[in-house]
């Protein structure tokens, strides 16, 4: 019976694993051609500052449009580009597109762009972001990194001393998803970050029956203490927001003000927030 039982179990999971690893070979090949033909674009979500209401700030989003298979959502793509080792020039085309595209923007609008950990421990990082601003002519103080807590538990070590060369180049230096990682309050404390990024399950969680406002008011705390600004990630609700403010979280992001938008949306939402006539916001 046992014998039947792997048998079945033979059966059912191997058609299944064998379509995975295909349809990763593919993605890996359509990747590749991708970077060549410029297949990417990035979009812009707001960043809204709620001591002045208006928005500071964009983050960078990358789409892949795929030939085929139409939007490829980055979560999907960005773990093979690592694997593969494309990561490092697909970051760059990233890096450099941000910067050509904010430094057309308001002067005291941030773009924030997302570094993936095998990116951020490269030996070009430094490199590729002074001449991303060089080549740009966008200030560094309007770049802001957003790198993952597996950074630090990857390579304490040099990740501190890239911190501090950005740091040099008057880059600000975010950590994201906090909260969902393995690293420990201690690490917070000795890397010198500008920012925290609550990540979006804490936030979708408020004021739910098992809640997460306590952890949200901790990081808040803990930023405030550690003179780091906190940014809430996945806002979607006025409930959200209210609770966020009350706490007395610095910046929030999410599809209650705008999903992320193409390029040649963002000077319509910066009117649209930060315009002559303001949206009063609960
Ligand atoms: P992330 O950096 O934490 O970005 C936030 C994600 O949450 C984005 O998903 C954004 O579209 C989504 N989001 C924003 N507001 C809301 C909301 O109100 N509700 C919900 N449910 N989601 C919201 P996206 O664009 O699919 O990106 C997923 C992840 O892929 C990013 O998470 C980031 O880790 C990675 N990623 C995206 N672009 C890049 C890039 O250029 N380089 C690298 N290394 N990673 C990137
Ligand atoms: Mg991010
Ligand atoms: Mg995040
Ligand atoms: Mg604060």
């Amino acid at each position: 019976r046992a014998k039947l039982e792997a048998r079945g179990a033979f059966r059912f999971f191997e058609p299944e694993m064998d379509a995975r690893i295909q349809a990763r070979r593919l993605v890996e090949q359509d990747l590749r051609a991708a970077l060549a033909a410029e297949a990417f674009e990035l979009h812009y979500q707001p960043i809204y500052d709620l001591a002045s209401d208006r928005i500071c700030g964009f983050e960078a989003l990358l789409r892949w449009n795929h030939p085929t298979r139409g939007r490829v959502s980055p979560a999907e793509f960005i773990p093979v580009a690592e694997e593969i080792g494309l990561i490092v020039p697909l970051g760059e085309w990233v890096l450099r597109r941000a910067c050509d595209e904010a430094s057309r923007w308001p002067d005291g609008i941030k773009v924030a762009v997302n570094v993936s950990a095998v990116q951020f421990t490269s030996a070009s990082l430094v490199t590729a972001v002074r001449d991303a601003l060089r080549n740009s002519g966008l200030p560094g103080r309007r770049l802001e990194l957003e790198i993952t807590e597996s950074v630090l538990v990857a390579n304490p070590g040099a990740t501190t001393a890239i911190l501090h060369s950005l740091k040099g180049l008057g880059v600000r230096v975010s950590m994201d998803d906090f909260g969902t990682g393995y690293s420990s309050l201690s690490y917070l404390r000795s890397f010198p970050f500008d920012k925290i990024k609550i990540d979006q399950s804490f936030v979708r969680d408020l004021g739910g029956p098992n809640g997460t406002d306590f952890i949200v008011r901790a990081v808040i705390g803990l930023g405030d203490s550690l003179g780091m600004t906190t940014t809430a990630e996945g806002v979607e609700t006025e409930a959200q927001l209210a609770t966020l403010r009350a706490e007395g979280c610095d910046e929030v992001q999410g599809y209650l003000f705008s999903r992320p938008v193409p390029v040649e949306d963002v000077p319509a939402v910066i009117r649209r927030w930060n315009g002559a006539i303001q949206r009063a916001i609960a």
